[in-house]
């Protein structure tokens, strides 16, 4: 889009000669807002903390442009240039290997585009990315707000209470909550309180399978609020609602929108390896917000700034079930991958499998790569034919989790994919070669924390097996000890 600066106003133009690609206009200015101005309520809904493309409306540009005149409407540059040098505004792309050009029809030049956030529609040099400047839609709220019923156990109780004085002041916190604490819960009482504020609620999560399960739990504890369910292809995708729930993707739609961001899985991919991702929250925050992060497992720079108190936290520190987390065990195989190639495991291995085959007591069993596991695979056969594998780009891999929960599986091989989110009741875990690079600390807490989730069954084994003990398996077995002390020590756990 080209445009023309007449009247402190920009005038979108296409063929006069004065006129620029908005990335040229050296200031963009924004028309005061008219106060007796008829605007559209569908622009409202729309816009209202977006930052969308013209190509995402299907409402007129005269009508856009009027709205724009009158004050309601922002254009923003879509592509910045600090010291010559790019930057997209939507996903924050400062790689120049990550732009390309590319013949414009819009504005007639060779024109830069952002790779980066593509998928998303292309943002480029002439891209004016719209928001709403007018007053924000009113939320209707039902007399009760909260309709869940449940019992939060106490230590439940003091996370949602820190939430909720978060939510109030503004400020920034650490939910440190282990593995099957209940963390969701934990939210209720904030999101309530931030609602009834008529402040504006956003739940991201790394994961779409996290959305399309947490959006039927959240509608039933709030069933007077309508709710966005937003991830790649969600029929939601313009549904204005006080309570979002959203692929860590999906804000990049999102421009200053949330009084209230709660960030799922802090430690998780894609948030670590995609910085955009950040930056996208930031931005979906409103300068004047609160951030809520929840993890398990927090990577070693935020346990460190949580020590020297630089960073604002609380600790779930035990289940709901008041039983500690099951401690891993440290078992030396040897070197395992030699005698992989000869198409044989360590015997203290086969042991482990043998026993739980035996007692018909479910496990799983990870690995580091999907190469080995895949050899692995045939030697455990000969144990039990029904013993599966799964990885992450395997098509059959909702069906076999589904078979495990049902039984049918015996013992299902894994590589880090089932690593968190899974939750089998009755399980033992063990890990192949914990010495791998690819367990982390937080990798291995994680596993850990697969195992005793059940009310039922909240004893399970974990065994790392090893060729070589490493810091990581040593940290997170120290972490889920500290854990569990702090939980013994608050009283959150029966001895
Ligand atoms: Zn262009
Ligand atoms: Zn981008």
């Amino acid at each position: 889009m080209r445009f023309l600066v007449k009247d402190n106003c920009l005038v979108p133009l296409r063929d006069s000669e004065d006129s620029l690609p908005i990335s040229q206009i050296p200031t963009i200015l924004q028309p005061l807002l008219n106060p007796t101005f008829p605007y559209n309520p569908n622009l409202q809904l729309l816009l209202t903390g977006k930052q969308l493309l013209l190509d995402d409306l299907t409402f007129p540009l005269e009508e856009i442009q009027e709205h724009y005149e009158n004050g309601y409407i922002t254009y923003r540059k879509g592509i910045e240039f600090r010291r010559n040098k790019p930057i997209c505004s939507r996903c924050g792309n400062m790689a120049e290997n990550l732009f390309a050009r590319f013949p414009c029809a819009r504005c007639g030049e060779i024109c830069l585009y952002c790779r980066k956030c593509l998928m998303m529609g292309r943002i480029s040099a002439c891209t004016p990315l719209l928001g709403w400047n007018g007053p924000a839609p009113e939320h209707h709220l039902p007399e009760n707000i909260l309709r869940w019923k449940g019992q939060l156990s106490l230590g439940q109780q003091n996370a949602s209470n820190r939430v909720v004085e978060t939510v109030k002041n503004m400020t920034d916190l650490l939910v440190w909550a282990v593995c099957g604490a209940g963390k969701t819960e934990v939210l209720f009482a904030g999101i309530e309180s931030a609602l009834a504020a008529q402040k504006r609620v956003c739940i991201a999560t790394p994961r779409t399978d996290v959305v399309l399960e947490l959006t039927p739990r959240l509608k039933s504890a709030f069933p007077g609020i309508s709710v966005a369910s937003l991830y790649g292809g969600s029929e939601d995708r313009h549904l204005y609602a006080p309570l979002t729930i959203a692929t860590t993707h999906q804000l990049l739609r999102f421009y200053h929108a949330f009084d209230t961001i709660i960030l799922d899985e802090v430690d998780a991919f894609p948030y670590t390896a995609e910085e955009s991702l950040q930056y996208a929250a930031v931005q979906a925050r409103k300068p004047e917000s609160s951030m809520i992060y929840l993890t398990a497992t927090p990577n070693e720079k935020w346990q460190r700034e949580c020590r020297t108190g630089k960073r604002s936290f609380t600790t779930i520190p035990a289940r709901f079930h008041r039983h500690p987390l099951p401690i891993p065990h440290f078992t030396w195989c040897g070197n395992w991958q030699k005698q992989l190639k000869k198409e044989k495991l360590p015997a203290n291995i086969l042991t482990w499998i043998k026993k739980r085959l035996e007692n018909n007591k479910q496990a799983l069993l990870f690995f580091p790569h999907i190469r080995l596991m895949e050899k692995a695979l045939p030697v455990l056969r000969k144990l039990a034919p029904e013993i599966e594998a799964v990885h992450a780009e395997d098509p059959d891999r909702k069906e076999k989790v589904q078979k495990m929960r049902k039984k049918v599986i015996p013992l299902l091989l894994t590589t880090t994919i089932l690593e968190r989110g899974v939750t089998f009741p009755n399980i033992d875990v063990a890990v192949v070669g914990a010495e791998d690079d690819i367990f982390t600390e937080s990798a291995l807490v994680q596993i850990a924390g697969r195992a005793g989730r059940s009310k039922d069954f909240p004893n399970g084994v974990v065994t790392f097996f090893h060729f070589g003990k490493t810091e990581a398996m040593l940290k997170a077995r120290k972490q889920i000890t500290v854990m569990n002390h702090e939980g013994v020590r608050k009283g959150l756990i029966d001895e």
